[in-house]
């Protein structure tokens, strides 16, 4: 069977972290197995949690914003997040949570070998450098274990504030380039 179909079955019936027991969809993410680029995000929301698809809500929209303006097309690249449950009333996953649920996350990343990476806020940006701070690498390109990462703030940030907001579209466009090749 195919790799990321088997591993989106064993998502769909864990149970390894408590948000099993309150979800209604399990997350797995979605995108072509070869693609060349991921999105991660930090966890589905209530939309996501409905649907069992990645950034389909609010952010979502914001993110498919964003990638027009780079413009990349939303169906080439694998879109998903550390976590795969909704956590309920969209708060902030816990450090347990987020430990527990990262093999599934890691195992994308062995399966799919993407060579570039956009990180989507602190919780992303955690997961690859635990011991950095995202404000020093906020907009810019990091390398590490011979893959590249772009670093730049959560969609939903920039739905609240209108400063992220600009500096996330900012972000998008003057790395057009250097996202897509
Ligand atoms: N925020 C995320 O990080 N992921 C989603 O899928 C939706 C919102
Ligand atoms: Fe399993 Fe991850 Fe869902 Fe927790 S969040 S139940 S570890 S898939």
């Amino acid at each position: 069977m195919d790799k990321l179909v088997k591993l989106n079955l064993k998502m769909k019936i864990c149970k390894k972290c408590p948000l099993w027991r309150t979800r209604k969809n399990v997350v797995p993410g979605e995108g072509p197995v070869d693609a060349k680029i991921m999105i991660v995000g930090q966890a589905p929301g209530r939309e996501e949690n409905l649907q069992g698809r990645p950034f389909v809500g609010r952010a979502g929209k914001f993110l498919n914003h964003l990638l027009e303006i780079a413009q990349i097309d939303r169906k080439k690249i694998f879109i998903t997040s550390p976590l795969k449950c909704f956590p309920p009333k969209n708060r902030k996953p816990t450090k347990k949570e987020i430990e527990t649920c990262l093999p599934y996350l890691k195992k994308q990343i062995e399966i799919i070998n993407p060579q570039k990476f956009i990180l989507l806020g602190e919780v992303a940006f955690k997961v690859f450098f635990p011991k950095e701070k995202l404000k020093n690498f906020q907009g810019k390109w990091v390398r590490k274990d011979n893959k590249k990462f772009f670093v730049t703030y959560h969609p939903a940030a920039g739905m609240r504030f209108p400063k992220i907001r600009k500096i996330l579209e900012k972000d998008f466009k003057k790395n057009k380039n250097s996202i897509k090749s």
